[in-house]
């Protein structure tokens, strides 16, 4: 059995035991690696660590500073490779490599390495600075613009474009479906989206500029550039974008709207295309949805304190109603819709989604959407879904007073209805609804719950930092907490998450469950204040409320949920 790494400090007595219990107090409070902490804290220096770890691991330790990398062995492993997960190929012989890694443990990177080699992999254990050294002595950054781009390593794509897109071929359009054809422009625009998807991204914007084309990308909410080619790619990429999502090539002055869909590694991708003309031509931003996951969604992993779940869950066990799911867009609202419907379905249930167009496959859940080519608007489609005897619905959007009123109906009738809008306030949905036309009556009988909630990003757990926040912050956090002594995280960055800090997104909610005195006053035509207060005396928390706790439980930073708008 391999030894503790504290364990085999204090044997070699580099620290003391109660050096040991005040760093492992730390790793409970932080998650932070024992040896990152150690490090900081300088009780150990980054040279007994690595002869440590390859003692703890029984892996030997090299120096990679010392080492020359073969080029062959470079391209036997890829650049791709080496780069994603901080690996350096040393040696080979006739059946075996040997390869320097950071956490020689890590089982899916050998079985990789493996099957990519076909060799047996000896791994040797360095520090992530030697490595990431390493890494840039080998790759060192050129002036190239394409080298932001992976575009020797084409992994696997393939694009679907809708199946309208079946036109024909006008004068000059051969030409401009040509051009945009050629091998380079299809790669660079493969590569750009294999990058989005690596990084996650949920957009890619192509911005025409006076020299260049910005090719950008936004990854839990900032946007970063990726790649700046110059502006004769412009149009090329801009009508390579078009023809995948089935667009007028020639069409250059009024914006235009389409989709494709890409899968990668199994994962299907919906992507949303947007165009707009601007002074230097045309920009374009790619929308991605979320994935057709293979894992459900639950309702458990949106990010709910667990009281809330609690009661979200009573909500949505009624037999009928009305639950407005409301926030700006990308705040996360499709998302826990699908959750809850996830948690509700079962064979003896109908559930269905309508959605134009879908955005994900659930399993097991009926799906449908307006066909407005074949003459069936969004409204109509749900005024004769609602007839098919549903038991659960979801409702994309409530773009008119007509949909509302058939959400409505539909509500007060068998169905419970989650409907999801754009609305930035909470509480002022309620008056919105009864400005619609909907009549205060109804509303008053349907209305089960309303649900606001925004995304923040979510703080990596391997590498958050704790701190003591400044006493008036500290107050803050006290009223909206109600804990004693709250203390505050910040992002650090490490392998795990990039260097970003951050890994992924949490839900922030507020959840508004109306008791008879708030039906009374929906009823009565209340204004947005006047529920808030009663809201506020029946126990009701805030989004920012909501971002704090997760904040002081190191989930999120104080600056994302301050930045909540
Ligand atoms: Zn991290």
């Amino acid at each position: 059995m391999r030894k503790k790494l504290g364990q085999l400090l204090i044997e070699f007595k580099i620290i003391t035991s109660e050096q040991l219990a005040e760093a492992m107090a730390d790793q409970r409070r932080t998650g932070e690696r024992l040896g990152s902490i150690l490090i900081k804290k300088g009780y150990v220096t980054e040279e007994d660590l690595e002869y440590l770890l390859s003692r703890q691991l029984a892996v030997p330790a090299i120096n990679l500073s010392k080492y020359q990398v073969p080029r062959e062995l470079v391209e036997l492993v890829s650049e791709r490779f080496m780069k994603k997960n901080y690996v350096v190929p040393v040696e080979r012989d006739e059946k075996t490599l040997t390869v320097a890694m950071a956490n020689p443990q890590d089982y899916r990177v050998i079985d990789e390495l493996r099957f990519m080699t076909g060799l047996r992999v000896a791994p040797v254990v360095s520090s992530m600075y030697g490595i990431k050294q390493k890494l840039r002595e080998l790759f060192p950054k050129s002036e190239k613009w394409e080298d932001a781009l992976d575009l020797k390593a084409q992994r696997e794509l393939e694009i679907i474009t809708p199946q309208e897109f079946q036109r024909a071929v006008e004068e000059n359009l051969e030409d401009a479906l040509e051009s945009a054809s050629e091998a380079p422009i299809v790669k660079i625009v493969n590569s750009v989206l294999l990058a989005a998807l690596d990084k996650k991204a949920t957009h890619v914007h192509i911005v025409p500029e006076e020299s260049a084309v910005q090719v950008k990308l936004r990854v839990n909410s900032h946007l970063e550039t990726l790649v700046t080619p110059p502006k004769e790619y412009a149009q090329n990429i801009v009508n390579r974008l078009k023809i995948l999502s089935g667009m007028d090539i020639l069409q250059r002055r009024l914006p235009q709207e389409g989709y494709f869909r890409v899968r990668s590694e199994d994962q299907f991708y919906d992507v949303d295309v947007a165009t707009f003309p601007v002074r230097n031509g045309e920009q374009v931003v790619l929308t991605f949805q979320q994935p057709f996951s293979k894992e459900e969604l639950r309702l458990e992993n949106l990010g709910m304190t667990p009281e809330m779940l609690e009661t979200y869950r009573r909500v949505i066990a009624a037999e009928r109603g009305l639950v407005l799911v409301v926030g700006p867009p990308d705040s996360g609202k499709t998302s826990t819709i699908y959750a809850s419907l996830n948690a509700l379905k079962s064979p003896h249930r109908v559930t269905f989604t309508y959605e134009n167009p879908i955005k994900n496959r659930l399993a097991d859940i009926n799906q449908a959407e307006p066909n407005e080519r074949a003459g069936l608007t969004f409204a109509q489609g749900l005024k004769s879904l609602v007839k098919q005897d549903l038991d659960y619905l979801m409702v994309g959007e409530v773009p008119t007073t007509e949909v509302l009123s058939t959400v409505v109906e539909a509500a007060l009738g068998r169905t419970l209805v989650f409907a999801r809008m754009v609305f930035n306030n909470t509480l002022g949905v309620v008056p919105h609804v009864l400005e619609q036309g909907v009549a205060p009556f109804m509303l008053y009988s349907a209305l089960a719950a309303v649900l606001g909630q925004r995304l923040v990003r979510r703080l990596c757990p391997e590498c958050l930092e704790s701190f003591d926040p400044p006493e008036p912050v500290k107050e803050e956090l006290r009223r909206a907490t109600g804990r004693e002594n709250p203390h505050l995280y910040r992002a650090v960055g490490c392998r795990a998450c990039g260097g970003t800090g951050y890994r992924g997104r949490i839900g922030v909610f507020e959840l508004l469950v109306p008791d008879d005195e708030m039906r009374q006053l929906i009823l009565g035509g209340a204004s947005a204040q006047e529920l808030a207060e009663a809201a506020r005396a029946n126990g009701f928390r805030t989004l920012i409320e909501d971002g704090l706790t997760k904040a002081v439980d190191g989930m999120t930073t104080y600056e994302e949920v301050r930045s909540i708008k």
